[in-house]
């Protein structure tokens, strides 16, 4: 588990000032945005209230694509040609057409910051007024606003967290109301072949149980879609049952429905904009392609070829064009606990067939493609740099 750096007591000095771009959230999305702004001159200021890479916020799979595609396959811990998921009925080896990596969440956090040329802090964000952020530290006033502080989103409409400030903005957006799942993972060291799943109503009614090895660890977890649902005891269970221990506990909130990625001025990304996607809560290759799609279009901010109004639009539009792909996997979400046993048992025999696998998980990476990394910057930066060089 990571320890913790972060700075406290007299070390948490006062934070106040102005900068052009105000990343709140220093994690997949907020880390991934800031990546896009290097090189432009802008002041950028990032914060966190932990620092960089301390708290792990998930198992670290994804499509071993993506980390290739941003330079981070030095964090890459192990990597799966398959997927093998376990029913009551029936255990089915699916052969991927592409594999799924698990890496080490610090040092992809530390590759991604050095990539970035953004000032860290660490600070509590708890709130806002207009374009100026609450934090314990003090007041931050910023050109652009950008919220990548995960499910709760801080700096959206509803009630302020901040104690003296009940007027301000901040987010009221709380389990178990909202359309939110819930995961909860152990780590125990060890060493294991395959990334495994379990959808299983021994462990949870809706959702799936996870074992993902990452070299010298394993990362077993239960992710319930029914926020109601507690998963420590069955997350327990699942550990005891793969005769692993209960240890080392990492677990949080996903959301599972897409949100408005731009509210009252401000840049929603990740989590806080329900980025992650629905049936499988895979929500870090989404973070970075969000990220990357919000970044983009402030860099054209700050290098003077889009107005903030243009890009709040732009990036808006960009993020709730993917609305249908989003309800597509919320409707498959709510579908599969309904299935009986035996039927899902006889769809993972039919799902085996190679024609299906690369259609559906052809499809599925399709969503948030890694080619969208090394796709360059938005039209109106390249517009722009045409006509500088005809100049
Ligand atoms: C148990 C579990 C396992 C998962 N496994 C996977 C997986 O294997 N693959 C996958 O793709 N997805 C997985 N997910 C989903 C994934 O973790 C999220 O979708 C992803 O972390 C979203 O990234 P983000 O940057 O938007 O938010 P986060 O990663 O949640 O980052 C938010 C950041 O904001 C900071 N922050 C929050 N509040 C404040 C505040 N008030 N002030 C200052 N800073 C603040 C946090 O410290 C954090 O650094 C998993 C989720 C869970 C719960």
């Amino acid at each position: 588990m990571p320890t913790r750096r972060t700075t406290r007591g007299t070390d948490r000095t006062p934070l106040t000032g102005d900068v052009d771009v105000l990343i709140c959230g220093a994690s997949f999305a907020g880390l991934a945005v800031a990546r896009e702004l290097a090189g432009t001159g802008a002041r950028v200021l990032m914060l966190d209230r932990y620092d960089i890479g301390e708290r792990q916020t998930s198992a670290c799979g994804i499509p071993t694509a993506w980390l290739r595609a941003m330079g981070l396959m030095g964090s890459q811990r192990q990597t799966f040609g398959r997927l093998v998921v376990h029913t009551p009925h029936r255990t089915a080896r699916l052969e991927l057409p592409w594999t799924f990596s698990t890496f080490d969440y610090p040092q992809l956090c530390s590759l991604l910051a050095e990539r970035s040329d953004a000032q860290f802090e660490t600070a509590k964000v708890s709130g806002r007024t207009g374009n100026t952020v609450h934090t314990d530290r003090g007041d931050l006033t910023a050109r652009v606003v950008v919220d990548a502080l995960g499910w709760r989103r801080v700096l959206g409409g509803g009630g302020s967290t901040h104690p003296d400030r009940p007027g301000a903005r901040g987010s009221a957006y709380q389990p178990p109301d909202a359309p939110l799942s819930r995961g909860l993972e152990v780590h125990p060291w060890g060493a294991g072949e395959e990334m495994e799943i379990w959808i299983d109503r021994r462990y949870v009614p809706a959702g799936y149980g996870w074992s993902f090895p990452a070299g010298d660890e394993l990362r077993i977890g239960v992710g319930s879609f029914d926020p109601r649902f507690h998963v420590k005891d069955t997350t327990v269970m699942l550990a005891e049952d793969l005769r692993r221990d209960p240890v080392r506990y990492q677990g949080n909130w996903i959301p599972h429905r897409l949100r408005d990625a731009t509210e009252d001025g401000v840049f929603f990304v990740g989590d806080s904009a329900g980025h992650c996607l629905p049936l499988t809560a895979e929500g870090i290759r989404t973070a970075f392609y969000f990220g990357i799609a919000c970044g983009r279009e402030l860099r054209a901010v700050v290098e003077g070829n889009l107005s903030v109004a243009q890009a709040l639009v732009r990036y808006g539009d960009f993020s709730a064009s993917h609305g249908w792909k989003f309800n597509a996997l919320l409707r498959a979400q709510q579908l599969v606990p309904r299935v009986a046993p035996q039927l899902l048992a006889q769809g993972l025999r039919a799902m085996q067939s190679r024609r299906f696998l690369d259609w559906s998980f052809g499809h599925y990476l399709a969503i948030a493609p890694p080619e969208f990394v090394a796709a360059g910057p938005p039209p109106a930066v390249r517009r722009s740099h045409a006509r500088a060089v005809a100049a």
